[in-house]
């Protein structure tokens, strides 16, 4: 297959006027592309009449605008929708999307695959295949606002976008950045700091980064358990890195950005679960800004985890809230879909035997 030409969608308006001086176009003709890829979305340089054709012909031979194609789409009785989009390279990724009252969430990937082998995620049954590029990432965002807008109607626009799927997007450091600059800038999809949350399992030295480069946009550690001995069983980045380290990393990420760092922890009964397990929780959070989201697990029989009974669940929340934590239950969505990270795809890769998972990074 021919390697596809390099996408100019998270490229920055510099980047792109020094393209234009290069192909012997003026400088102002880097503000009608990046308008017309991001406001008009056009999909080819020939769909930007305002450029002359030389131009368009130029670009065309060294670029694209639009790489990526809706491949599958499953709805789920809750209004969910989980899609799988094909990358050019023939390889996909998965994205979710989620409308609640008056909120429209995307859920969207940055890798294909994902390395870090959590073990009760789908997607890391896939192994780590590659990175995506700020294009990718920003086609997701443009495919999943034409489904909702094909599906849901004229008025349906994005509120929200996570960065909770498929892979760790901090383990794509500079593709997330350029991916998330244009999401937010105006000259992009200017869509606000504070409605995009970053979701990572604890890289401590990218969290810090993180917190530096972009104060404005919230971050989601992936912590799913109280100690060391816990989450290396389920998270095997941790025994390189350590609860310690990614806690002092979320401390260090509310000095830098002054929001409070979102910890999420996913609920296996016999695992995590116990009253105990919520008191050393509260412990290991002591002192930190935090907002804690229990996730009660996506369960599905081919993988080794069950979700705790409610009053389980109640009970650690009691646990945690008695000693001032702010805690959310977060409500599954789709769970007749799969929607949980990895499983679309897993489930199209054809290795169903370990076709289940909850929670990406
Ligand atoms: S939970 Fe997130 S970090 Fe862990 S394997 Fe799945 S995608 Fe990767």
């Amino acid at each position: 297959m021919p390697e596809a030409r390099p996408s100019l969608l998270g490229q920055s308006p510099e980047e792109i006027e020094a393209l234009c001086l290069k192909l012997g176009a003026e400088k102002y003709r880097a503000t009608q592309i990046v308008s017309a890829a991001y406001k008009q979305r056009s999909k080819t340089f020939d769909d930007i009449p305002a450029l002359p054709k030389q131009l368009r012909n130029s670009l065309a031979q060294s670029h694209s605008l639009r790489l990526c194609r809706m491949a599958e789409v499953i709805r789920s009785a809750d209004e969910t929708r989980r899609f799988l989009i094909a990358l050019p390279d023939d390889e996909c990724v998965e994205s979710v999307l989620i409308p609640d009252g008056g909120r429209l969430t995307l859920c969207l990937s940055t890798q294909v695959g994902c390395a870090m082998g959590c073990r009760f995620c789908a997607s890391a049954q896939i192994g780590f295949k590659r990175n995506l590029n700020a294009g990718e990432m920003i086609e997701e965002i443009f495919l999943a606002s034409e489904l909702a807008t094909s599906e849901l109607g004229d008025s349906a626009e994005l509120t929200n976008v996570v960065f909770m799927g498929t892979g760790e997007p901090l383990a794509n450091y500079d593709q997330l950045s350029r991916a998330l600059t244009a999401i937010n800038a105006k000259w992009g999809l200017g869509i606000g700091a504070r409605r995009i949350t970053v979701s990572t399992i604890g890289l401590p030295a990218a969290m810090i980064r993180f917190a530096r480069e972009f104060p404005q946009i919230n971050i989601a550690v992936s912590l799913h358990a109280p100690d060391d001995a816990t989450r290396n069983q389920i998270v095997p980045a941790n025994i390189k890195t350590g609860i310690k380290a990614v806690l002092t990393a979320a401390k260090q990420c509310y000095e830098t950005a002054h929001r409070e760092v979102t910890i999420e922890y996913v609920l296996l009964e016999g695992v995590n679960s116990s009253r105990v397990d919520a008191r050393k929780l509260a412990s290991a959070l002591r002192g930190l800004r935090v907002n804690v989201n229990l996730i009660p697990f996506n369960e599905a029989p081919a993988l080794p985890f069950a979700a705790p009974p409610p009053a389980v669940i109640s009970a650690f929340r009691e646990e945690l809230e008695r000693r001032g934590l702010n805690v959310h239950i977060r409500r599954s969505r789709g769970s007749d879909i799969g929607a949980a990270c990895g499983q679309l795809r897993l489930a199209r890769s054809g290795q169903t035997t370990r076709d289940s998972g909850t929670e990406s990074s």
